[in-house]
């Protein structure tokens, strides 16, 4: 057994769980859809058939207060529609075990009846709440007793009551958000007693036999928010009340700290799981950043975690643990934690999915079924939309033939792969280059296809994912040789001065700067670095992890001016849950950032600018164009025109769509009908 720890089963008394795999709670979207029961069933039973030990379902509201116009379940008729699920899992594998998350967000709901301890207005949240008074609070609690005891008649095994991230759980238990002066404020006894007493009665009410987690923000990384010593307390108090599972969580999600972003280092904080761990006696999960099964283990081995929970993980690879149980590891889809078609769809409102699995939450849409008439094939361009649809129509059972103009697949992805914090990247190639051996495509490597070769091949579609060229600025003195293109820079073909202006502030324009304003390893790959950082202290562990500690950013060797014409501020189109964290870091580092910038000429004396009408000279050695990209198209033109039955897929396609979640979707429905 390559994992035995991760596979040992957990005996929790009147029943057993039988690894110790958690599917963490991801709110999908799907809850709230027309006939989204029946596609979260799917997507449910999917990860159950694949040796998940036990599911955690997206928060799920007690009532109308909390519901932020979501999903509630507060009555037998929301209860039946649950059934669909549970039963959908439980036939795929009667030994998973599924539990309900009842999540009440308290001053982050999306409603003007928004309730809270107190009339605090959250950084992120939309109103003042109202705040409860005692009638209000054990309506609250009353509705979270029901709400669980609807998810018992539903079929599930248990629920997760959620105490952290500034729901209204955990805006009880910190001082800044719990104002109150009378038995639920004040005294850390008084704003523990909302959550002790949800426990309790809920306890009382579905009896013993019924699996009770709750998700305590063990480090809430908020200045002034949890103390270790009241972790450890409420930690404790809830096991005397009968909680089965402590589950760890490290964030309120107005907190300054990446905590699942793509630069936090794997398992970075599970060593404070480990510490509660050593203060309790009911089994612990841990969480964050887990995202391949050799880290699982060795964070179960290490004695940091009884359990350990992976969410975004599962969205990525809904067979993650059925390929760890059979040695084929080197299989995995790995989640590279961009929170692109993830958190970002949650936080827009829109549907969840994947960028490296558009399947994830579309199992009744998107099929990948065996064809009945194979096809041969030829791709042309190995970056992730001709890599996407060489693998979906391989694994049906096409031909496909894969030409590749350079000695390696991966396209832009090895240039995201050469940035500081974007590593896991490396994991997306390796998974591509391992379901090219697995389905026997032909890849041509350092061959450039043309269109009589095309023509010729005797094939009986051709797809065009030649990707991108790009975008080189009208600009007077372009040709300077000041001036540098992005690609050059990343691969470090050209020598970078020590003034630079980067043309160009989107995804590109960021990463560059994050690659030429770095120094020292990457903070990503060690988790002293990254807490130094983030200010972060996991030592001492001040009130949230954070409070008093300074990050220590080191600036950056080089004067870099990071501008671009529209008058926004620069960054703000960035995605949505990460932007944030790019913006902070350059910033810390002392990158200028400059809107509404006009470019005048390039010369000897550097760039000329025009701001706000008034002339500017930009003294720098180095000028990296980072302005976007033209698709790369000619080679679908002539086939085209030879009448040679074509596709065009990716940035080729549409270059201003060149992000790697479009290209793989696009290229995985257009090969799941061929
Ligand atoms: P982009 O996001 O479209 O940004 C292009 C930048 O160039 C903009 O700042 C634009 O701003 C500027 N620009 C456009 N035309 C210009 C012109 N003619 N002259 C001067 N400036 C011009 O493109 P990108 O940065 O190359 O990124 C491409 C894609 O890669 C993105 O869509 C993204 O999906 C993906 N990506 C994402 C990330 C990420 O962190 N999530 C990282 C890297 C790449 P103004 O027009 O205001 O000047
Ligand atoms: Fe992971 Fe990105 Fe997929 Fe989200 S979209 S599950 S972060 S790979």
């Amino acid at each position: 057994m390559n994992y035995p720890k991760l596979l040992e089963p957990l005996d929790l008394g009147f029943t057993t769980i039988k690894n110790r795999s958690i599917m963490g709670s991801m709110h999908t979207g799907l809850e709230e859809l027309d006939g989204g029961f029946e596609r979260m069933a799917a997507y449910f039973a999917e990860r159950a058939a694949n040796g998940i030990g036990m599911i955690i379902t997206g928060g799920i509201a007690p009532n109308f207060e909390s519901s932020r116009g979501g999903a509630t379940m507060s009555n037998e008729k929301e209860a039946a529609q649950h059934r669909l699920v549970t039963e959908a899992v439980h036939s795929a594998d009667p030994d998973v075990k599924i539990c309900m998350q009842i999540l009440h967000p308290g001053p982050l709901a999306y409603t003007p009846d928004l309730v809270a301890p107190s009339p605090v207005k959250s950084r992120i949240g939309r109103y003042v709440p109202n705040e409860l008074d005692k009638a209000g609070i054990q309506k609250q609690i009353d509705d979270h007793v029901k709400s669980a005891l609807m998810a018992q008649k539903a079929g599930y095994d248990g629920v997760e009551i959620i105490g952290s991230a500034g729901y209204l759980i955990s805006s009880f238990l910190v001082e800044k958000t719990n104002l109150r002066e009378d038995e639920y404020g004040g005294s850390y006894e008084n704003r523990m007693r909302f959550a002790l007493e949800i426990v309790e009665q809920t306890r009382a009410a579905v009896g013993d036999d019924f699996i009770l987690i709750f998700r305590i923000a063990a480090m809430d990384m908020l200045q002034g928010g949890m103390s270790w010593d009241e972790v450890v307390t409420l930690g404790q108090r809830l096991e005397q009340l009968g909680i089965n599972i402590i589950s760890t969580h490290f964030t309120w999600h107005e907190s300054a700290v990446p905590t699942i972003a793509t630069m936090v280092p794997r398992a970075a904080f599970t060593g404070v799981t480990g510490r509660l761990r050593k203060e309790v006696n009911v089994p612990v999960i841990t969480s964050n950043r887990i995202n391949m099964p050799d880290v699982a283990e060795k964070v179960l081995e290490s004695g940091e975690a009884d359990l350990v929970s992976m969410a975004r993980t599962l969205l990525a690879d809904p067979e993650f643990m059925s390929k760890a149980i059979e040695g084929r590891e080197d299989e995995i889809n790995t989640c590279i934690a961009c929170n692109q078609a993830c958190l970002d769809h949650t936080f827009g409102g829109k549907l969840t999915s994947c960028l490296v699995n558009p399947r994830a939450c579309h199992e009744t849409i998107l099929n990948y079924e065996p064809t009945t008439q194979p096809k041969k094939i030829a791709v042309v361009g190995a970056g992730p939309a001709g890599l996407a649809y060489s693998v979906t129509a391989a694994q049906r059972g096409h031909d496909v033939t894969l030409f590749e103009a350079s000695g390696e697949i991966g396209g832009q992805f090895n240039l995201a792969k050469q940035i500081p914090g974007k590593e896991e990247f490396h994991e997306t190639i390796r998974y591509f280059n391992r379901m090219i051996e697995v389905h026997g495509i032909d890849l041509r490597l350092n061959t450039r296809a043309d269109a009589n070769g095309l023509k010729e091949g005797g094939f009986d579609r051709v797809i065009i994912s030649t990707g991108i060229t790009p975008r080189t600025p009208a600009i007077d003195g372009i040709d300077h040789p000041k001036v540098a293109g992005y690609i050059d820079v990343i691969k470090g073909n050209v020598a970078v001065g020590d003034r630079v202006a980067v043309i160009g502030a989107g995804g590109i324009g960021f990463d560059v700067c994050e690659l030429i304003s770095h120094s020292g390893p990457s903070s990503a790959l060690d988790r002293d670095l990254f807490a130094a950082e983030w200010g972060v202290d996991f030592e001492n562990h001040p009130r949230g992890g954070v409070t008093g500690v300074e990050p220590q950013v080191a600036p950056s060797s080089r004067e870099i001016f990071l501008m671009q014409r529209k008058e926004t501020s620069v960054g703000s189109g960035l995605g949505k849950t990460t932007g944030w964290t790019h913006r902070i870091t350059l910033a810390r580092r002392g990158i200028k950032m400059m809107k509404a910038v006009e470019y005048v000429r390039i010369d000897d004396a550097g760039l000329h600018v025009l701001r706000d009408g008034q002339p500017e000279v930009l003294d720098v050695d180095t000028i990296i164009i980072c302005a976007g990209q033209e698709p790369l198209r000619e080679l679908y033109d002539e086939l085209e025109a030879a009448g040679v039955p074509t596709d065009l897929i990716g940035g080729a396609y549409e270059a201003a769509e060149l992000d790697a979640k479009a290209a793989i979707k696009q290229a995985s429905y257009l090969a799941a009908e061929v």
